[in-house]
C-alpha cells in the first residue's frame, strides 16, 4: 500500500496525540489549490488584521478574537484549579463546521468535547445530555461549558454571510438562524402559508428553532440591522433553555462548573474568528453560582 505524504503526516499526528495521552484538535480541512480561482483556502491567520479587527469590533462591541478569548478563559480557570487532566469541555454550538473553530481553540487545551448542541447552537441534547455529560466529568474535576449562536461577517462587513474555504459562493451564516428569521418575518408580515405539518422528526431541530424564535418578531422587525440583532435574540432564547438545563443538573457537577455564553462570530478562512462573551459564571461544588467572571474577559 502506498501512502501519500498527507496520510503519513496524519498518522504521525495521531501517534503524537496518543503519546500525549490527550486528543488533539480535529484536523482542519483545506483545499490544495483544487478550488476555483475565487475560492479561499483555509490558512491559519499569521496575526490580527488591524483593519478587519476594527470592523468586527465596530459591529460587535465587546468581541475578542478566539485566541485571545481562549488565553484569558484558560488562565482564569487555571486559577480556580481547572487543568487539562481534570476538566471536561462541553459545548452547545451550531452543527455548522464553522462553529468548530471556537470549539477547537478549547479542544486544543482540554481535549475532545461533549456535544450538547444542535442547529443554531440550541442545547438540544437537553437534560438527558447534561446528565450523561456530568457523569463524564473526571472525579473531583471540573466542567467548562461554552454555548451560543453564531453569525458570519464578510471581509467587507456584511453581517449574516461569510466566505467559506473552497466555496466561491459567499452564503448565509448561520443558515438555520436565517431560515428561522425568514419564517418569523413571514408570520410577522402575514405572508406565511398555513403548514399542516408543523413538526416532523426528519427536521425537528429546525422546527424547534423556528418555534423558539417566535417571541422576537417585533424586536427583529424594529432592529436597525436584522442580521446583527438575530444572534442576540437567539442567545436570549437559548439562555432560557440553558438555565433550565443547568438549574436541573448543576448539582451533579463534581468540583466546579464554568459557563461561558456568547455570540460566535465567524469570519473568512484567513482571519481570526471572534466571540462576544455575554456570560461567564462560576458555580461551586454545591451548584451555587458564586462568581461572575465576565468582567475579566473584557
Ligand atoms: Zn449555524
Amino acid at each position: 500500500m502506498k501512502l501519500s505524504v498527507a496520510t503519513l503526516a496524519l498518522f504521525a499526528a495521531v501517534a503524537e496525540a496518543f503519546q500525549a495521552g490527550k486528543p488533539t484538535a480535529r484536523a482542519r480541512t483545506g483545499l490544495n489549490g483544487e478550488g476555483s480561482a475565487e475560492t479561499l483556502v483555509k490558512t491559519p491567520p499569521a496575526g490580527v488584521d488591524p483593519a478587519f479587527d476594527a470592523l468586527v469590533k465596530a459591529n460587535f462591541p465587546g468581541a475578542v478574537n478566539n485566541k485571545e478569548l481562549a488565553t484569558r478563559v484558560v488562565g482564569l480557570l487555571e486559577e480556580k484549579g481547572f487543568t487539562p487532566e481534570n476538566t471536561l469541555l462541553a459545548t452547545s454550538v451550531c452543527a455548522d463546521e464553522l462553529a468548530r473553530e471556537l470549539e477547537d481553540e478549547f479542544v486544543d487545551v482540554y481535549g475532545t468535547n461533549f456535544n450538547l448542541g444542535g442547529l443554531s447552537g440550541f442545547p438540544f441534547a437537553g437534560n438527558t445530555g447534561w446528565g450523561a455529560m456530568s457523569a463524564h466529568v473526571p472525579d473531583n474535576g471540573y466542567c467548562l461549558t461554552i454555548h451560543g449562536p453564531h453569525v458570519g461577517i464578510t471581509k467587507d462587513g456584511v453581517i449574516g454571510k461569510v466566505e467559506r474555504s473552497g466555496i466561491a459562493l459567499v452564503d448565509s451564516c448561520c443558515g438555520s438562524a436565517i431560515a428561522a428569521s425568514r419564517y418569523l418575518q413571514a408570520i410577522t408580515d402575514g405572508s406565511a402559508n398555513i403548514n399542516p405539518k408543523i413538526q416532523s422528526f426528519s427536521d425537528f431541530q429546525q422546527g424547534a428553532v423556528q418555534e423558539l424564535i417566535l417571541p422576537f418578531g417585533q424586536r427583529l422587525a424594529r432592529a436597525e440591522n436584522r442580521m446583527r440583532e438575530l444572534p442576540y435574540a437567539l442567545y436570549d432564547s437559548q439562555e432560557v433553555m440553558v438555565n433550565d438545563i443547568i438549574n436541573t443538573g448543576k448539582a451533579k457537577i463534581k468540583k466546579g462548573l464554568a459557563v461561558l455564553g456568547g455570540i460566535q462570530i465567524n469570519t473568512s478562512p484567513d482571519t481570526f474568528d471572534y466571540f462576544h462573551p455575554l456570560r461567564f459564571d462560576y458555580y461551586d461544588e454545591n451548584g451555587n453560582m458564586v462568581e461572575n467572571m465576565l468582567p475579566y474577559l473584557r
